[in-house]
């Protein structure tokens, strides 16, 4: 299974890859399961209608605008979207710096303790506490299923990863401590060549020919997934692909700010903003005197250096003094406590918006319910593909 949260992933699939489509997750990714939650679920405890609330996301890159704006995310009853707005983080800034806020300047009772109303207002006495967790900052659905198979297994497991060629290729694979067997395999895979690789790979153990969208699907079937490697032990292959389409993952998205060193070479703005990067672009530590050799990296006309994906990758989860305070490294002070209470919400949510007739069964996410809520919650938590057919048709091409 591949992953679904990464629309230049997905377009880029629709578009060229339609052979891919039946292996990549029907889940929703992170920015339309939020519009779910809010325009439905937190919209039904407030009493609002989804076309009374006006829901704006902030997201690392433009592909999320078009994500949005896709048709299955339209809600026809009630002429609305899940997800009103995108702005891109670079946006954001740019439109704080309209507002002359400088963002340098530490924010009143910045260290003052998280405020808690003493008696809550009717909306936010259903607003859920965040919660952060851990894995990585490109939703972290491997880290979150390696977790989940670790917790279901018979016995003890152990985790074992290794690079396969950069740090944007890494193999997962999760045994039982007893036994040896692989209970799961899985892989993070960032980076449009890496992506490409992914893509022969799945082609080769699915027996699928890539690049002939769906026809490819014909030609070899599915092959036995399991084969012998020379030592005789089972090959599983992988069970899940962390697929993302910029190198370094989201935090390197092409709508965050810019190093300084790479922004200074562009007037404007993917959207064509006229931009000054060089005065409000960020400027890395070091970048003037020249003591920091990683200020002038750059790896391609859209994406940041490595160097510069570690800085921000790790600001995002260690650095950042605007309080709410980021997460840790381990996502909470107790990662444990933290995933009980995210399933015991998931668990409530799926109860109240999937309404199932039978009561009584267990709530946990996993237990399926009756076939009308079942087909509840395909609808809000699952979304469909489409290949898209070139325009371009052979016979009338003139060579
Ligand atoms: S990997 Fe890049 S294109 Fe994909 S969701 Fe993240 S920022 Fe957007």
């Amino acid at each position: 299974m591949l992953a679904s949260a990464c629309p230049g992933w997905i377009c880029y699939a629709e578009k060229a890859h339609s052979e891919m489509l039946p292996f990549i997750a029907r889940t929703k990714s992170p920015q339309q399961i939020m519009g779910t939650l809010v325009k439905s679920w937190i919209g039904n405890q407030w009493g609002k209608r989804p076309d009374e609330i006006y829901h704006v996301s902030v997201m690392p890159c433009y592909d999320k605008k078009l994500e949005a704006s896709r048709q299955d995310f339209y809600n026809e009853m009630y002429s609305t979207r899940d997800v009103d707005c995108v702005i891109t983080t670079g946006e954001l800034e740019l439109m704080m710096r309209e507002k002359g806020w400088d963002l340098s300047v530490p924010v009143d009772s910045e260290d003052a303790p998280p405020f808690t109303p003493s008696s809550p207002s009717h909306e936010e006495q259903f607003l859920p506490e965040l919660l952060s967790h851990p894995g990585t900052s490109s939703g972290s659905y491997l880290h979150s299923l390696i977790s989940a198979m670790s917790r279901v297994s018979d016995g003890p497991t152990s985790l074992s990863f290794k690079t396969v060629r950069t740090s944007d290729y890494e193999e997962y694979t999760l045994r039982n401590q007893e036994t040896g067997e692989v209970v799961f395999k899985g892989a993070k895979c960032y980076g449009f060549r890496n992506l490409q690789n992914v893509v022969r790979k799945v082609g080769r153990e699915a027996g699928v020919q890539v690049g002939k969208g769906a026809a490819g699907r014909m030609a070899g079937g599915i092959r036995a997934r399991l084969k012998k490697n020379a030592d005789g032990e089972a090959d599983r292959g992988y069970d899940y692909v962390e697929v993302m389409a910029c190198p370094g993952g989201c935090v390197n998205g092409g709508g965050q700010l810019k190093p300084i060193a790479l922004a200074s070479t562009k007037t404007q703005d993917e959207e064509g903003y006229p931009r000054n990067w060089g005065e409000n672009g960020v400027q890395l530590p070091g970048a003037e005197s020249g003591d920091d050799p990683t200020a002038t990296m750059l790896q391609g006309p859209k994406w940041g250096s490595k160097e510069w994906t570690k800085v921000v990758e790790k600001s995002y989860w260690h650095d950042l003094p605007t309080p709410p305070p980021s997460p840790g490294p381990q996502g909470s002070s107790n990662p444990k406590t933290s995933i009980a209470r995210a399933d015991r919400l998931a668990a409530q949510v799926k109860m109240d918006l999937c309404a199932p007739r039978v009561t009584g069964i267990p709530s946990e996410w996993a237990v399926p319910m009756d076939v009308e809520a079942e087909s509840r919650r395909r609808h809000f938590f699952r979304t469909e593909y489409r290949a898209v057919e070139s325009e371009v048709v052979g016979l009338a091409v003139k060579w």
